[in-house]
C-alpha cells in the first residue's frame, strides 16, 4: 500500500501544506481519506483529478471536508463532464450540509458528482480496502479508521481526543496517522484533540510499526510537538507529516 500525505495542516490550511487529505492507493484502486481545504490542489500533483476511487470523511469539520465543493465542480462541469459517480463514505448528514456549503438546491445536491453513503462503526469493503470505522472524541460524530491491504494496514486517527477506540483501531498497524494539534499547557480542553505525548501515548499501546503525527496546527512549533511525542513512551520511529511525503508500506 502506497500513502501520500497530501494534506497534514490541522484546522486550516498552512503554508506549506493543504489541510487533512492522504491517498491511499492498493492495485490500482485510489482512496482519499479526507479532503480538507486546499487539498484538492495539492492533490493533482500524485495523482489525476478524475483518477480517485472513493473518499471517506473522517468528519464533517470544514478542515477535512470542504474541498468536496470544488471536486463536484470539476466532476461534473469539466471537460468530458460528467463523470462516473463516486462513493463518499461521510457521516449520515454530509449531503445536506455540503450541499449546503455549496450553496446547492437539496436536489440533486452534489449528487451529480457522488454517491454518498453513511458511515457508522464497523468493518466494510471499499475496493481492494477493508476499511474499519471507529467513533472518536470530538465535539461532532467523528471517525477514526483503519485501512487494511490484506498484507500492510494503516490507521488515521481524525481529530480526536484520547480514546480506547483509537488504540483498538491502530492495533498492530504498519503506519499510525496520528493528530497532534496540541501542545502541553495548563487547562488544555479534553475530547478535542490530542498533544503529541498523548499521540505517541496511543502509538505504543496500540505497538505500531510507525508513527506520523499529524493535523499540525500552523500557530504551533512543530519542533516542540515533535519533542513532546519522543516522551510519550513510544520506541518506534516518529516523525512529523509532510504534504508530498509518500510512505511505501509494501
Ligand atoms: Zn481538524
Ligand atoms: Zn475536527
Amino acid at each position: 500500500m502506497k500513502v501520500t500525505i497530501v494534506g497534514c495542516s490541522g484546522s486550516y490550511p498552512g503554508p506549506d501544506s493543504p489541510a487533512s487529505c492522504y491517498l491511499l492507493e492498493t492495485d490500482g484502486f485510489r482512496m482519499l481519506l479526507d479532503l480538507g481545504s486546499g487539498s484538492l490542489g495539492a492533490l493533482q500533483r500524485h495523482v489525476g483529478i478524475y483518477d480517485v476511487d472513493a473518499i471517506c470523511l473522517s468528519h464533517l469539520h470544514a478542515d477535512h471536508c470542504l474541498d468536496i465543493c470544488g471536486y463536484h465542480v470539476a466532476r461534473t462541469y469539466g471537460p468530458g463532464a460528467p463523470y462516473p459517480l463516486i462513493p463518499v463514505y461521510a457521516p449520515a448528514d454530509a449531503p445536506r450540509r455540503l450541499g449546503a456549503a455549496y450553496g446547492m438546491p437539496d436536489e440533486p445536491g452534489l449528487e451529480t458528482a457522488f454517491e454518498f453513503r453513511t458511515l457508522t462503526p464497523g468493518a466494510f469493503e471499499i475496493g481492494p480496502f477493508t476499511l474499519t470505522a471507529g467513533l472518536v472524541n470530538h465535539p461532532v460524530e467523528a471517525y477514526g479508521f483503519r485501512v487494511a491491504n490484506g498484507t500492510t494496514s494503516v490507521a488515521y486517527s481524525g481529530d480526536t481526543g484520547e480514546t480506547d477506540e483509537l488504540v483498538k483501531l491502530a492495533a498492530g498497524a504498519d503506519l499510525l496517522l496520528c493528530e497532534a494539534s496540541f501542545v502541553e499547557g495548563p487547562d488544555l480542553p479534553t475530547g478535542l484533540h490530542l498533544t503529541g505525548r498523548q499521540a505517541a501515548e496511543h502509538a505504543a499501546k496500540a505497538d505500531v510499526g510507525q508513527l506520523v503525527l499529524t493535523h499540525l496546527v500552523p500557530w504551533n512549533d512543530q519542533a516542540t510537538v515533535l519533542e513532546e511525542a519522543c516522551g510519550g513512551g513510544y520506541s518506534g520511529p516518529v516523525e512529523l507529516a509532510r504534504s508530498g511525503v509518500v510512505y511505501d508500506l509494501s
